[in-house]
């Protein structure tokens, strides 16, 4: 049969979130590994139930996973580290979580979605065997339900290329090794009668070179050459496949899913290339990655142009949705809103649709069409007030850094000044007070002056601490991105649209769906509160327009630079008003810049154009007296080092701690010349680092960087840790700056 309609993933989180509050209350003991797993089934066959009665011709299983996907395939072929005495669900959220005397594996960004997952680590001992039966159980489990399902599998090569070289060993070099056990997975997936399976490569929507290409040629033709065997879907998504298409068009797999959405000119490379005739394709001309109803005419015009390409061309999701929400019909949205909005289950008609329609039958399409033109043509979502600003904007930067810095003098600080990046410990007393707030338990008397004790509280222990520039602590704020949103127009929130971040951790991102603006001032009030309480100053607290845009669902109707400027002018009126409440020091936090970094390396100009220029707008038309600073985490910051220099903030906080200062050799090699605050203390463990170590990380960044401009700080803000650490280690760390600073 051919392949027909599908989806390349699903939620597995729940609804309702009902998988990570087993996971958690099954970490924390309070239910058995029986009544964990019995909710996992649960979910899966729900989700298939969903997709056959929705009317796909081709349904998805092994998408489920208690952690994460990655960690699965590590597990499925026995790569995880052994942990004697522990089940083999322990030991795999042991790899997950760490357990007392062995940290997790490390955990970064699938790609360029705010997904993360764990780093296998591999080395040239590594033996692959045929450890699970995961995607085979699970197929048995939908059979048994009388569904028919698509295991999909990480592709050998991506699960080779994520992976973790320990020591400089090339994960690529064990291919051989691995490929042998692919294979005995898919005969005994063909033992059992699955007809097709899924291996995802979206490694290939990022430049590789020409040994990764080698690789990509040599699994296929490998596998697609063993005998007993399902019917192989290759997916590659996230993008393009670049010179990987003409490798799999000439390789022996069955199907190709190509994503026909993050990058629209692919659609043209698809069209042309010839060795696809013998193939199945399937177009994936709806978005997996953000919350749009799909347009019907442009989808099917672009999945059209393939016809005749191939021997067949279905229709699908442009990758997994495990990156939207589950439902829009649950939301209490405005309803004109929407009726603009297609999350998970409805991608999932949508590709029913659309598919038909592909076929030559006539489904009813005017509902999409009707909503497709309604948002083109509402009026509401544009403000010419917000046009008419921008484009009325003088692009001038700030003085030259020397100027700033000199007239920065007048903060009188010392040299090496402590700082922290924002957030304090959020104890379940302010948590407890904003949830009240929001219930309406607690009215904003009350919620103000609760906020306020909390802040006091803070401002107090910075000076007793002896930190140089203080912070109120943000305990007002849920979230660095959603209490921004909140207060913007252009921005909507959901009650139910969450998405896995990792494990068992999701967000609700905001929806950006029209013009940006700040109808009244933000964060002024509890900054100026907080500088009223003392005589040092006050760091203003701010979100990045960058990373207000990565964190949300973004309106893909106008360039994303637009929207980022409409953001970093409502930023930037915030900033203005910061100054004029006299706050002298304003950090614009943009941890997401790395996120956004686009795959493919000859579309990072473009984006770091708009999204520097973004930063600066945000920051710009202030005194040079006000102190600009930013935060940068998360991230290997290579690629973008030269932009965190283009933003000219007067001092960047970056995360530096683990990598014992690393960043700093990379920031002077490219001419770095301001402010910087590498981390030295590494908030992500609960250890509390000893005066004489941070003492240590302080002298390797003053033998790096001249300490006129080495400012002393954590690596990340606090809020996810407690007092009970948090207070020794930023006494140690003030200890540390006045011995260092001492021996100047
Ligand atoms: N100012 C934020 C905080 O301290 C920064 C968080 C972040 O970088 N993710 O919480
Ligand atoms: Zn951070």
């Amino acid at each position: 049969m051919t392949i027909g309609t599908t989806v390349l993933g699903y939620p597995r989180i729940g609804p309702d979130r009902e998988l990570k509050r087993a996971l958690e209350r099954y970490w924390a003991g309070k239910i058995d590994e029986a009544a964990l797993l019995a909710v996992g089934r649960e979910l899966r066959r729900r989700t298939w139930l969903d997709l056959r009665d929705a009317g796909l011709d081709s349904i998805p299983s092994n998408t489920f996973s208690h952690y994460d996907h990655v960690l699965d395939t590590a597990e499925l072929f026995g790569v995880l580290p052994a942990r004697p005495g522990l089940s083999p669900l322990d030991t795999y959220f042991a790899a997950a979580r760490g357990v007392q005397d062995a940290p997790a594996l490390e955990m970064t960004k699938w790609f360029d979605t705010n997904y993360h997952y764990l780093v296998p680590e591999l080395g040239p001992d590594t033996e692959f065997t045929l450890a699970g039966t995961k995607p085979l159980d699970e197929y048995r489990e939908a059979r048994a339900l009388g569904i028919e399902t698509r295991p999909v599998l990480v592709g050998p090569v991506t699960f080779l290329l994520l992976s973790k070289g320990i020591g400089g060993f090339r994960p690529l070099d064990l291919l051989d090794a691995l490929l042998p056990r692919y294979a005995d997975l898919l005969a005994r997936l063909h033992d059992e009668g699955v007809e097709w399976v899924q291996l995802d490569e979206p490694a290939f929507a990022a430049d590789r070179t020409e040994a990764e290409l080698n690789a990509l040629i040599r699994a296929y033709h490998w596998l697609g050459k063993t005998s007993a065997r399902p019917k192989l879907l290759v997916a590659g998504y996230f993008g393009g496949l670049g010179r990987g298409l003409g490798v799999l068009a000439r390789s022996p797999v069955d199907a190709l899913a190509v994503d026909l959405v993050s990058d629209e000119s692919f659609v043209d490379a698809v069209a042309a290339e010839p060795a696809l005739r013998d193939k199945e394709l399937l177009a994936g001309v709806v978005d997996g990655r953000n919350v749009w109803r799909t347009d019907p005419q442009r989808a099917l015009s672009r999945a059209a142009t393939l016809l005749g390409v191939a021997k067949s061309v279905s229709v699908s999701t442009s990758c997994s949705l495990l990156h939207v929400p589950y439902d829009v019909s649950r939301e209490d949205l405005h309803p004109r809103l929407a009726s603009w909005l297609s999350f998970a289950r409805q991608k999932v008609d949508e590709v029913v649709l659309l598919g038909r329609a592909l076929r030559g039958e006539s489904p009813d399409l005017t509902a999409a069409r009707a909503a497709v033109a309604d948002r083109a043509s509402a009026a509401e979502l544009a403000d010419s007030s917000v046009r008419d600003r921008l484009a009325a904007l003088p692009d001038v930067g700030r003085a030259p850094y020397a100027e700033r810095a000199a007239a920065q003098a007048a903060l009188g600080l010392p040299p090496l000044p402590t700082t922290t990046i924002g957030s304090f410990p959020q104890t379940p007393d302010v948590r407890r007070a904003r949830a009240a707030h929001r219930a309406g338990t607690l009215d904003d008397a009350g919620y103000i002056a609760a906020m306020r004790a909390e802040v006091e509280r803070v401002i107090r222990l910075q000076e007793e601490l002896g930190l140089d520039v203080l912070v109120h602590g943000e305990p007002e704020r849920n979230d660095m991105v959603q209490y921004f949103a909140e207060q913007l127009t252009g921005f909507a929130a959901t009650a139910h649209g969450w998405v896995q971040s990792y494990g068992s951790r999701c967000v609700r991102p905001p929806i950006l769906y029209g013009d940006v603006s700040r109808p009244a001032p933000m964060t002024v009030e509890w900054a100026r509160y907080a500088q009223g309480l003392t005589a040092k100053p006050v760091k203003g607290m701010l979100t990045g327009p960058v990373t207000i845009l990565a964190w949300s669902f973004v309106r893909d109707d106008q360039p994303l630079g637009e929207t980022a400027r409409q953001v970093a002018l409502a930023i930037r009126d915030e900033v203005h008003d910061l100054e004029a409440a006299g706050i002298r020091v304003v950090q614009v936090d943009e941890p997401a810049l790395r996120e956004l970094l686009p795959l493919r390396a000859r579309a990072h100009r473009a984006y770091f154009d708009w999204a520097v220029s973004a930063f600066r707008l945000a920051t710009s038309g202030i005194a040079d007296a006000t102190q600009i600073h930013t935060h940068m985490c998360y991230s290997e910051f290579g690629e973008v080092l030269p932009a965190i220099d283009a933003l000219d903030a007067d001092v960047t906080s970056i995360e530096a701690a683990r990598s014992k200062m690393e960043v700093l050799t990379d920031l002077n090699a490219g001419g770095f010349g301001r402010g910087v605050g590498p981390g030295v203390y590494d908030i992500h463990s609960p250890r509390v680092p000893s005066a004489s170590e941070v003492g240590a990380l302080l002298r390797t960044a003053v033998g790096a960087v001249p300490a006129s401009r080495v400012w002393v700080n954590p690596d990340c803000g606090l809020k996810t840790r407690g007092y009970a650490e948090v207070e020794p280690a930023l006494r140690n760390l003030v200890a540390a700056a006045r011995e260092v600073r001492a021996e100047l």
